[in-house]
């Protein structure tokens, strides 16, 4: 207690988000200034003591109190900060209060939001160097005593042209010819050379290779939405929806909004989905603004990189911030952002799978509110969210209903599946294929007219069934952790492959069971998988096979960083001539070579248990559809499916988003979901089940008793659709809203009063994902 009496007053009183997992909500835990830190700002990174032994841990400044008797906190009960961190900026403010959104929001502690939107290589300050610049002070005088390695030192920094001041400490050693830093050290501390410490960060940049600059000449609709849009620019805060169907020219919008933002001397910000995904639109936007230094910030950079790059926005130096979902919260300087583009804007990877589970959509355009600048979502495909704020006026909308001049959308084609195999059975062909004769003639006849290929299946792996292969024995292959079949998957080609079985939820795995565990008979493996796909291609085109034409891209063949660049550039020269992969290749490319796009199955995703399988079967249909016919020849795309009739499917073959939005809509309507009523997703997880439904029926009591009548609705605890996964027992809990408000309110007051504490504290066990977007 002694050190209490001793504690000077303290100057003031700020708000502290420490960089652990204590839900302090609303915003942080309150800190004394001392007096040595009179200037301490908001946004400063410090180290606070924290718990019974005060040991020092690191937060940052969120807020200053005006007084602490508003927080009903005694005097004598609050510590003062240890310690500032010296080498970092301060954040920006608007940034904090993003994080402060998204914390509340989000309902994640402020600390750990923090802690995921500051890169650690960052906060580590990898990369900085520190150097001593020296100055001569002039008409200082040497005293007396002065030993001649000294001399030589001060004759040497006075005698220096003042082009070559200040000098760099090391430099100077070298140049008086000294064998030691110590006659320089005794020269500062006489008071006739004056130093200073300087710091940056240094990094070496592989900038990715800006593609060639097309000068385009803008359409009539691609003027008056880039007209619209620049009006705009200086009014504040707006929200834009550019609904252009694929190749429609979005990109070119995009880039001379932000010529006229980097024009204006303000940052404009670009997002897309996952940048090894993006590479031609990233290349696109490097080779239009040549002389503005960028920051990419990709998963691939190295914490020296990441470091420099985030000092280059936060000094103003880099005003260009292109990247993938984090690249959000790039600490540009408050007051001069003047865009924020988010490209792709449907695109499930936005969304954060853990905490802070942030849409980065949202978040973007929450910072574009906060820095007053207007913000504009683009796709062809946009979500029902976005659509539906367009049509409530909240957003405005552009539309882009042709493609650039001189293409056409593709000519799309309906296979019924079930219909093509049942004749195959007739005409006698043996075994099941996944490519039916109608793509195969296609595929034919493009390879053989000179055209590219694109298939695709959203199912990596061989094949995802595993099964005994007496149907009244009915044992089928299931992961040991999950509930869930494991996958197989195989390496090498046709004769000397080896085969294997692997859970794609957690990942374990074993080798394939040659006979059943259950009753001793032959193992079949059936179904789909691309690496299947690539198999049948190979036995269709060897010729295609031998000169590696043919490229398989999927998560388990990109693994490296630039592997799928790689693969592109292969594309983009033609030495590649078919890609069949997963949704990795429907995702924005742009090469005018490609005249068929066939779709192995458009079923994927549609049976999943997902209010949102309707939605994601369109935009991935519609969307790889759209690689095709980009250049002078007409594009042909051909969709495989078991249900030529499904609505999202035949409304994606007539290139007719508004028709398939109107009615998911109305659906929606009619069940209350998302977007017209506001969802959060309470998920408990525990190995016990017993356990985990007791603690969910425990959370849904709680907050029951905590809900307004009327705007909420909370549906009882149920069996996620995978039950368990990696030996947990999942239970989720819908929360649904009238409002965004309503379901704010709801956690925020359940956060607060301690619903979610002791054993249901937010984690391992608990989490909360507010507006969901996948529900497995
Ligand atoms: P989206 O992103 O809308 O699918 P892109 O931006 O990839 O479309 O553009 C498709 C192609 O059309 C690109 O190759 C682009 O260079 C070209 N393009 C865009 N605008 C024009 C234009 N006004 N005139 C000619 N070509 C254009
Ligand atoms: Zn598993
Ligand atoms: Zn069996």
């Amino acid at each position: 207690m002694l050190e209490l009496f001793t504690e000077p007053e303290p100057l003031g009183y700020v708000r502290v988000a420490v960089e652990r997992a204590v839900d302090a909500y609303p915003g942080g835990l309150v800190y004394g200034i001392p007096p040595s830190l009179a200037d301490l700002a908001v946004g400063e990174r410090v180290q606070v003591p924290l718990g019974r032994g005060g040991k020092l841990v690191a937060g940052t400044v969120v807020d200053r109190l005006s007084n602490l008797e508003d927080e009903g906190i005694p005097a004598s009960a609050v510590k003062p900060i240890g310690a500032r961190d010296e080498d970092m900026l301060p954040l920006p403010g608007e940034l904090l209060q993003l994080a402060v959104w998204i914390s509340a929001y989000y309902a994640c502690p402020i600390g750990m939001t923090l802690a995921n939107i500051v890169p650690s290589a960052v906060k580590r300050g990898t990369g900085r160097v520190s150097r001593t610049l020296l100055q001569p002070v002039p008409d200082a005088e040497p005293p007396a005593r002065l030993g001649p390695k000294q001399r030589v030192a001060l004759e040497t920094i006075r005698g220096l042209p003042p082009e070559s001041l200040p000098i760099e400490i090391s430099e100077l050693v070298t140049r008086a010819g000294l064998g030691s830093k110590a006659p320089v050290t005794r020269l500062i501390e006489h008071g006739l050379v004056e130093a200073e410490r300087v710091s940056a960060v240094h990094a070496e940049w592989r900038a990715q290779a800006p593609l060639e600059d097309r000068d385009v000449q803008p359409t009539d609709d691609q003027s008056t939405a880039i007209k619209a849009i620049a009006e705009e620019l200086d009014q504040g805060f707006s929200t834009h929806l550019l609904f252009g169907v694929t190749g429609a020219g979005k990109t070119e919008v995009y880039l001379r909004i932000m010529d006229t933002v980097l024009k204006a001397g303000r940052t404009a910000m670009l997002l897309v989905p996952e940048i090894a995904l993006t590479p031609q639109t990233v290349g696109r936007v490097l080779a239009r603004f040549p002389g503005t230094q960028a920051a990419v910030l990709h998963s691939g950079l190295t914490p020296a990189q990441r470091n420099h790059a985030w000092h280059a926005v936060a000094t103003g130096e880099a005003r260009l911030v292109v990247g993938a979902r984090s690249a959000l919260f790039a600490p540009v300087p408050d007051g001069e952002l003047g865009i924020v583009i988010v490209d792709e804007e449907h695109d499930p990877s936005f969304k954060q799978d853990q905490a802070p589970r942030y849409n980065g959509r949202d978040a973007a355009i929450r910072r574009a509110q906060l820095a007053g600048c207007p913000v504009v979502l683009g796709s062809a495909t946009p979500s029902l969210e976005t659509w539906n704020n367009a049509q409530l006026g909240r957003a405005r909308l552009h539309q882009l209903p042709r493609r650039a001049p001189g293409l056409s959308l593709p000519k799309v084609e309906i296979v019924d599946f079930a219909e093509e195999r049942r004749q195959f059975g007739r005409d006698g062909v043996p075994g099941i294929r996944l490519i039916g004769p109608r793509l195969a003639r296609a595929i034919q006849q493009t390879l053989a007219d000179d055209g590219q290929v694109l298939l695709l299946l959203n199912r990596r792996g061989y094949a995802n069934y595993i099964a005994c292969a007496d149907p009244r024995c009915g044992w089928v292959c299931s992961c040991e952790f999950c509930d869930a079949g494991m996958v197989c998957h195989q390496s090498g080609h046709l004769d000397d492959r080896h085969r294997w079985v692997r859970c794609h939820h957690c990942e374990s795995e074993q080798r394939l069971p040659q006979t059943c565990p259950e009753c001793g008979k032959k193992v079949t493996v059936f179904g789909q998988g691309t690496q299947r796909v690539e198999e049948e291609i190979r036995r269709l085109h060897p010729a295609l096979a031998a000169r590696d034409a043919l490229v398989r891209v999927d998560s388990d063949t990109m693994r490296g960083t630039g592997s799928f660049e790689d693969v592109l550039g292969r594309f983009r020269t033609g030495e590649t001539r078919l890609l069949c992969g997963t949704q990795m290749i429907a995702k924005g490319l742009d090469f005018p070579g490609v005249r068929l796009v066939g779709v192995i199955n458009a079923d994927t995703a549609i049976n999943l248990p997902d209010f949102r399988s309707g939605e994601r079967t369109f935009q991935l249909v519609a969307q790889v559809v759209g690689r095709c016919g980009r250049g002078e020849s007409a594009g042909r795309a051909i969709i495989q499916t078991f249900q030529p009739d499904a609505p999202a499917i035949q409304r994606a073959a007539a290139h007719d988003y508004p028709g398939f939005a109107d009615r998911e809509l109305e659906d929606r309507r009619r069940f209350g979901l998302p977007p017209i009523r506001r969802m959060a997703r309470i998920l408990v997880r525990d190995p016990g089940e017993t356990k985990a439904w007791t603690l969910a029926e425990t959370i849904a009591e709680r907050l029951e008793s905590i809900a307004p009548e009327g705007e909420i609705e909370i549906r009882p605890p149920a069996a996620c659709p995978i039950a368990r996964v990696a030996g947990r027992y999942r239970i989720q809990l819908e929360v649904l809203g009238d409002s965004p408000a309503a379901v704010s309110r709801l956690l925020s007051s359940a956060r607060s009063s301690g619903v979610f504490s002791g054993p249901l504290a937010l984690g391992e066990a608990v989490a909360i994902d507010v507006d969901p977007t996948a529900l497995l």
